[in-house]
Formats: structure tokens, sequence, C-alpha cells
């Protein structure tokens, strides 16, 4: 019994200690599910509730797990039923140990399935099955790293996405406390879908060679982190996204996007379409002709954070999200009855340009050189030494 308390304590209490460093990610989050198959794929796990243990469950055997009226947990292993539970607790034997999650949405849809390592919490929130996977941080990077980055890159960009990433989680670890778990797996958080499967050793060695690294800034205190695909020859201010400014993001030129994949994009909006959103939304008088061609003719330079001038009061993110544009990073052309707008990356363009970083890691620069280019005013510390606002 006191062994189940302090197993609690370390469950509830020890993922906000970085010591610890467990974090709490709450999986499948984007879905509502309703019933769950669990294969015990490598080594054996225990299954235990609030009240005690109540089976083991090792390699070869499967779980079924779905919520009974009252919304109970219903499990059986093995079609042998084990109990209705609140909460209920599957406890790894050793790290290596791993299971295969096959969910079904409430509506009965199947989920691809997805392997995850730690320890798990499966309880009904809001009439639904909710999973939490208790996981170390650097356990948790290789699956962030392989949903975030992908599979093939080379080990020096791991290194600065794992440091950016680590950075990241001890940032945003109260992001759902009130939901009883750090993070969410979805972009909101970071992209986490499951255990790293592959074999690269560049992946694993990028998170093991930077083990425990952050950004910091000169005083000590936490940097934000974040990232997009490309920013387009020069990075946003977070202003021009959100509604706030973090001093530390002062925009930049960055020469080494500008010939890579996402370099620029092109599209064509209806002229029609977009006088009508912005005569909607912003009241801009679009029955002469003079304010028409503003619109058909607006250039960017540089960033801009308002279409044609800000005392339109038109903020290009708002275009982004309804024409589903690649960035705010555009100039417009009229093109019979369409606008043709030419645009530069892909992404919010704040902090590290993916691209740009690999391009970077393919001239030669290191990580340290990549991270200082991308996040002016950083530097490198240790998890374990004082940090601030952690
Ligand atoms: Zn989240
Ligand atoms: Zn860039």
């Amino acid at each position: 019994m006191i062994y189940l308390r302090l197993l609690f304590l370390v469950f509830f209490f020890g993922a906000y200690s970085l010591n610890a460093q467990n974090l709490r990610v709450n999986v499948f989050s984007q879905t509502k599910i309703g019933s769950l198959k669990v294969d015990a794929l490598n080594g054996s796990y225990q299954l235990h509730s609030r009240n005690g243990y109540i089976a083991d469950f090792t390699e070869g055997q499967s779980l079924s797990i779905y919520l009974n009226s009252s919304g109970k947990i219903h499990l059986s292993r093995n079609g042998e039923f084990l109990g209705l539970y609140d909460t209920l607790l599957m406890l790894q034997s050793s790290h290596l140990d791993y299971l295969n999650f096959k969910p079904r949405s409430k509506s009965s849809l199947k989920l691809k399935a997805r392997q995850y390592e730690g320890d798990f919490e499966i309880s009904s929130i809001r009439n639904s099955i909710a999973i939490v996977n208790i996981i170390f941080t650097e356990s948790y990077l290789k699956g962030v790293l392989a949903s975030e980055a992908g599979i093939r890159c080379a080990k020096e960009y791991y290194k600065v996405q794992a440091i950016i990433s680590r950075t990241f989680a001890g940032n945003n670890k109260f992001k759902h406390s009130e939901e009883g778990f750090n993070l969410c797996d979805a972009v909101h958080c970071q992209a986490y879908f499951g255990r790293y499967q592959g074999e690269s050793l560049d992946l694993t060695s990028g998170i093991k060679e930077t083990y425990g690294q952050v950004l910091v800034d000169s005083n000590q205190n936490s940097f934000p982190t974040f990232f997009s695909a490309n920013c387009g020859g020069q990075s946003a201010e977070t202003d021009q996204v959100w509604n706030h400014l973090l001093p530390n993001y002062l925009s930049h030129n960055d020469t080494f996007c500008i010939h890579t994949r996402q370099a620029n994009w092109e599209k064509y909006i209806p002229k029609k379409e977009l006088l009508n959103f912005i005569s909607k939304n912003y009241f801009f008088d679009v029955s002469k002709k003079k304010y028409r061609d503003l619109v058909f003719n607006f250039t960017q330079e540089g960033r801009k954070t308002f279409f044609i001038h800000p005392s339109y009061g038109i903020p290009l993110r708002d275009l982004r999200s309804a024409f589903k544009l690649r960035s705010t990073y555009f100039s417009c052309e009229p093109v019979g009855d369409k606008v043709l707008l030419r645009g530069r990356g892909f992404g919010h363009g704040i902090g590290l340009c993916q691209e740009g970083a690999m391009e970077m890691v393919r001239l030669g620069f290191d990580y340290k050189a990549i991270l200082a280019f991308y996040f002016r005013g950083s530097k490198l510390s240790l998890i374990g030494t004082q940090i601030n606002h952690w």
C-alpha cells in the first residue's frame, strides 16, 4: 500500500520536478476514444488500480478496454474479465518494454495503431477514454523528433531539434496541468506519435549527445523556442503571429532557406473572394477602383504585419488562415479575374527555420552555431542547474 501511494506521488508530482524528468503526455489527444485494444509487444507490465495490483500483462497478451454505461473502465485480458475501474495504471517492468495501442473512436472508427514505451494511466474523462503516457523526457524526445523532423535528417540537425524540443517541453510543462498532464501529443504542444521505431543512429545520438541541454537567456531565464518549416528569408516577430511581442525575437534575414524546397509558393484567389473577405470583416471600401488597386497590388519587400497599411487593421495572419496560405509573407498581382499571390516560406516564420537549419548543417555549421543564428540572445544550459520560470 505504501509502495502504491509512493507511486502515485511520483506520478502526480514527479512530473513537475525537473530532476525526475518524467513527463505526462496525453496521447491520441485529438480523438475521443470509445474503446481500446492493447498488445504487449515487448516485455511485461503490471496492471494496477488505485486500490492495488490487478494482474500482470506480458508479451503476447492483449487487453480489451471500454467504458461501461456508468463510465467505469471495463478491463479484460485475453477475453478474461479483470474488473471495473476508475483509473487503470500500466507499469513497465523494464524501460525497454513497450505496448501497441489500437484505439477506436467513440463513433467506432478504427485509428491507426501506435506503439508507446513508458508507463500509462488510463481514465475516463467526459465519457471517453483518456490515455496519459508517463515517460522520461529523453525517451519522449525520440518520438517527438521522429514526428516533427522525420527520420532522414543529419545528426547535427537532430541535435538542434532535440535542444529546442527539450526546452519547449520544460517551458510548457504546465500547459495542460489543469487536465492532469503536462503536454498533449498534437502540434498544439509538440507532435508525438509514439516510440521511435526507426534505426537511425543519428536521431538517437542527436539526443544523447545533447543530453539535458536547453536554451536560456543571459539571465538564466527559460528561452521560448518556436520553429517553423521555412521563414521565407526573413524571420517573423512574435506579435505578427500572436498578440504579444517577445523581445528576443527581433526579425532577422536568413539566406540559408531561400533556395530550399518550401522557399516559394503561388496561389490564385478570385478577386471577388478577397474583396468580399476584407469588406465584410474589416469594412474596407471596395467600391472604388483606387482601393481595389491597393488590394491587387499589395507587395512585401520585407515582412509586414498588416495587409495594405496598418491603418486598415487587416492582419496578414487573418488572410493566411482564411485562405489557407502557406505563410503571411506574400505579394499580390492582378491576373484577369483572379489575384496571384506569390509567397515565401512555409509556417509562421518565428524561431528556428527548419529548412534553413538543414542547409546550415549541409554547409558544415555545428548545432551551437545554428542555435545562435536562430535564437539570438540565447545560450545553452543544463537541466538541473537553476533555470528561472521553469
Ligand atoms: Zn497541447
Ligand atoms: Zn529561413
